[in-house]
């Protein structure tokens, strides 16, 4: 439940509130706004009614959380999240959409990574991807360069400004991918590894995650939720599709309707991933579209300098003109459609 502290609330007003909770093993986050202080309490509410809390000093009224997903459901937060770098690009609300660009994974080439970094800054994309650690099907493919390629990421970062995304596949890594990464990716093979999620927690940087290809809207949210519960509010969604009946076409199905329904569920920003999301590099400019077009607040492509020397995921990414083309294409589609994220959202039930 949260509770809506009155204007005039004192600090003890707050601070016997507090004590409740904690006496009925709640646990309390505050939150200091300009005109209301709000605290979300986390825990049990058979073992204290919202009516004994409303009866408090200073308290103004306390609002149920009808989702199982309370720090990440909108009933909590009306107002969509937005999280910020220090270089000003900002993710979410009525941002424009932000571009996650590069390979699969790192690779011997620095030079190679760093055209593809070269040429995503001078577009205007904010964002480097690539592949440390990576999840493979097949214990015999190529598992990633580790700190190597956290390195050459840390190097194209120096060159070109844009902010570094690669995935932490175990907990035992974060601390040296925490020091490489603007941005830590969950991938989705481990979206339910609930260690990994209350570790991630710790860390202060912003978390994509990524869905599981077998997982339930709300099953993703609560893994969101879990990185929030540990302490970290800084989550990115990544719907990167799921698994259906038919892959003779697609790798997985991407799942567009999950962008509004996130939109309408949680304030959390939402991106998609069309490289995962379909397998095939045809498919990546008309789901891009049809993602934006549905609200998502980004895009992370997959793009190769040499699709055809990649060593993982090449008939899924673009070559560098390739994507510029696409790129193109998506940037005058959000300038035409003047997308504002927020008119996405219908107000029908
Ligand atoms: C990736 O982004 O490189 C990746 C492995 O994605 P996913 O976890 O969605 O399969
Ligand atoms: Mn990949």
């Amino acid at each position: 439940m949260i509770i809506i502290m009155e204007k005039t609330a004192t600090i003890e007003n707050i601070k016997a509130v507090e004590n409740i909770l904690s006496e009925h093993g709640f646990r309390a986050i505050l939150h200091e706004g300009d005109v209301h202080t709000v605290i979300d309490a986390l825990g049990d509410k058979t073992t204290l009614s919202p009516d004994r809390l409303e009866a408090m000093e200073g308290v103004s009224h306390v609002k149920l959380i009808r989702q199982p997903y309370r720090l990440a459901s909108r009933d909590r937060k009306p107002e969509d999240t937005v999280i910020e770098f220090d270089n000003g690009v900002k993710i979410g609300g009525a941002n424009r959409p932000v571009y996650i660009v590069g390979p699969c994974s790192v690779d011997e080439d620095y030079d190679g990574l760093l055209q593809v970094a070269t040429a995503a800054k001078e577009m205007g994309c904010q964002f480097l991807r690539g592949g440390a650690f990576k999840p493979r099907t097949s214990p015999y493919d190529f598992d990633g360069l580790g700190e190597k390629a956290l390195q050459y990421l840390a190097s194209a970062r120096e060159a070109t400004d844009l902010l570094v995304v690669t995935e932490l596949m175990d907990s035992s890594d974060m601390d040296l991918v925490c020091d490489y990464a603007d941005v830590i990716q969950i991938g989705a093979r481990n979206m339910q590894n609930f260690r990994l999620l209350k570790a991630i927690g710790r860390c202060n940087k912003p978390v994509i995650l990524k869905r599981g290809p077998a997982n339930t809207i709300k099953e993703f949210l609560l893994a969101a939720e879990h990185i929030m519960y540990s302490g970290n509010e800084k989550v990115i969604l990544c719907e990167r599709g799921i698994r259906s009946f038919d892959d003779s076409f697609t790798r997985n199905l991407l799942d567009i309707s999950a962008v509004p329904v996130i939109k309408k569920y949680s304030h959390l920003p939402i991106i998609i991933d069309p490289s995962h999301g379909t397998g095939q590099r045809y498919l990546i400019e008309p789901m891009s579209k049809a993602g934006l077009v549905a609200g998502a607040d980004g895009i992370m492509v997959e793009v190769h300098y040499n699709p055809a020397k990649a060593l993982s995921d090449g008939k899924q990414s673009l070559s560098i003109p390739q994507f510029r083309e696409v790129f193109s294409k998506l940037n005058s589609l959000v300038d035409t459609l003047h997308l504002e994220r927020k008119s996405v959202i219908s107000n029908l039930d």
